[in-house]
């Protein structure tokens, strides 16, 4: 395979922190998002989308299209989609909001200081494999070096939230019985 000269460079200086690749948001036609509060990310919540089902058949840039558009529009006036980092069902990372800047809910929390990841879908309904588990870990091991987050400040929709059951039964599974964290641990500790 032929690599760009100037690729080779970026991949070399990514590798400090980045396993995962993120995809820009020109893949799937998302437009800048508007200014808003801003914030660093001092730790990381795991959602899904909940509603409609989504498989690996089916277009995960445009529902992440539709998303923004819809949350953007009269219905919410966000600033951007609601999430930093969004999960397709084939383990397809697609980059959301600026990580920088506060996300939205639609739930009772201050989403102030999370940086949030979604899985696109509906995750009481379908469920992770191992290809999926493995992008989340290595994504949250990322994201924990980038902005010096300790494992432990990793948890979910409902961990502060009554008022919902994000991100799904089967997600919220693998951190209830701490499978989550312990992974993210290990692979912090290989990577010093
Ligand atoms: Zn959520």
């Amino acid at each position: 395979m032929f690599i760009p000269k100037q690729s080779v460079a970026q991949s070399k200086s990514m590798k400090k922190v980045d396993t995962v690749k993120v995809l820009p948001k020109s893949e799937w036609k998302g437009v800048a998002g508007r200014p808003y509060k801003q914030h660093v990310p001092v730790k990381i919540t795991v959602h899904h989308e909940g509603g409609k089902l989504l498989t690996i058949n089916d277009d995960a840039r445009q529902r992440l299209k539709n998303i923004q558009t819809w949350g953007m529009g009269p219905d919410r006036k966000w600033a951007d989609v609601p999430y930093h980092l969004l999960i397709a069902p084939d383990g397809t990372v697609l980059e959301g909001r600026n990580p920088l800047t506060v996300g939205e809910t639609n739930t009772e929390y201050d989403p102030t200081g999370h940086l949030l990841i979604c899985f696109l879908g509906n995750y009481n309904q379908q469920k992770l494999d191992d290809k999926l588990l493995k992008v989340l870990t290595d994504l949250l091991a990322d994201q924990c070096m980038k902005y010096g987050i300790s494992p432990k400040e990793i948890s979910t929709h409902r961990d502060h939230s009554t008022q919902t059951t994000c991100p799904g039964d089967d997600i919220y599974s693998y951190f209830a019985n701490g499978y989550i964290v312990k992974q993210v641990t290990k692979k912090l500790k290989k990577r010093q």
